[in-house]
């Protein structure tokens, strides 16, 4: 799994890292980014599911391999 965050579409609610520090991180703005490269371990698939759910801006893509 890989997430990567639409930067364009973010709005920097936080929403990501407060579910999912371990995948997102978020700059001065408060806009997030992936961590790395956005692979996502997979004991980390379900909290990253659940952080896409709760982005209200639908920024947050998962591509799943
Ligand atoms: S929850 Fe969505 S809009 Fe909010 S910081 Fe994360 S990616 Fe951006």
């Amino acid at each position: 799994m890989q997430v990567h965050v639409d930067r364009e579409r973010c709005q920097g609610h936080s929403r990501c890292y407060d579910l999912a520090p371990e995948i997102f991180d978020v700059d001065d703005l408060g806009n997030a980014f992936e961590l790395g490269d956005g692979t996502v371990p997979p004991e980390l698939h379900d909290k990253a599911r659940l952080a896409q759910t709760n982005c209200p801006e639908h920024a947050i893509e998962i591509r799943e391999d």
